[in-house]
């Protein structure tokens, strides 16, 4: 059953992943977390496991996706950040309760609060939207490239030269678009 559903596109920014679950926003759009048990399972592999979500607690992720895109869009483009999105946010970021967690391993876990509810994983969304729309982590907002999807991503390479905010789909798909208009180009009549 689980396989009807569309995928998830990870990345190794908890924030932009998070809006990664809307793609295609300019174009079709496809929407990965289309039930509450989906969102469940987004969390869970992203090191944020919740013991249930219910209707209003998906929506209430969506809100604060569509807010985390918005604020990251206006941040990429040097425009003032919706009021009304900064709002969400900051709603969402009081409202989680997790502690950050030092790993024997020496990493970074979040542990949710004893009731591991949705909103605390919110929280920790909303907290990491917050590092990088503020501009406290090393890297820089931008927008990908393709004109279907537009999405905000953080790019830490080193030369902030990044395009696509998936090598794998959007990037991949713009090299083979070039490549076959180059095809054509060479197989067509001389001007
Ligand atoms: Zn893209």
């Amino acid at each position: 059953m689980r396989a009807e559903f569309p995928g998830f596109r990870l990345g190794n920014v908890l924030a932009t992943s998070f809006t990664a679950t809307l793609t295609e926003r300019h174009g079709d759009a496809v929407e990965r977390i289309p039930t509450p048990h989906r969102l469940v399972d987004w969390l869970a592999v992203n090191g944020l496991a919740v013991d249930s979500c219910t209707t209003a607690q998906l929506e209430l992720a969506r809100e604060l996706r569509e807010s985390i895109h918005a604020a990251a869009t206006a941040a990429a483009l040097q425009d003032a950040l919706p009021a009304s999105a900064v709002q969400v946010i900051n709603d969402r970021s009081a409202q989680g309760r997790a502690a950050a967690i030092l790993t024997p391993e020496g990493k970074l876990r979040w542990q949710l609060s004893s009731a591991s509810r949705v909103e605390d994983a919110l929280g920790v969304i909303a907290a990491d939207a917050i590092s990088i729309i503020s501009g406290e982590r090393d890297g820089k907002l931008a927008l990908c490239a393709s004109p279907t999807c537009r999405a905000a991503f953080f790019d830490t390479s080193r030369s902030r030269t990044r395009r696509w905010c998936d090598m794998n789909t959007c990037g991949n798909r713009q090299k083979k678009a070039r490549f076959n208009a180059k095809q054509r180009k060479n197989s067509g009549s001389a001007e």
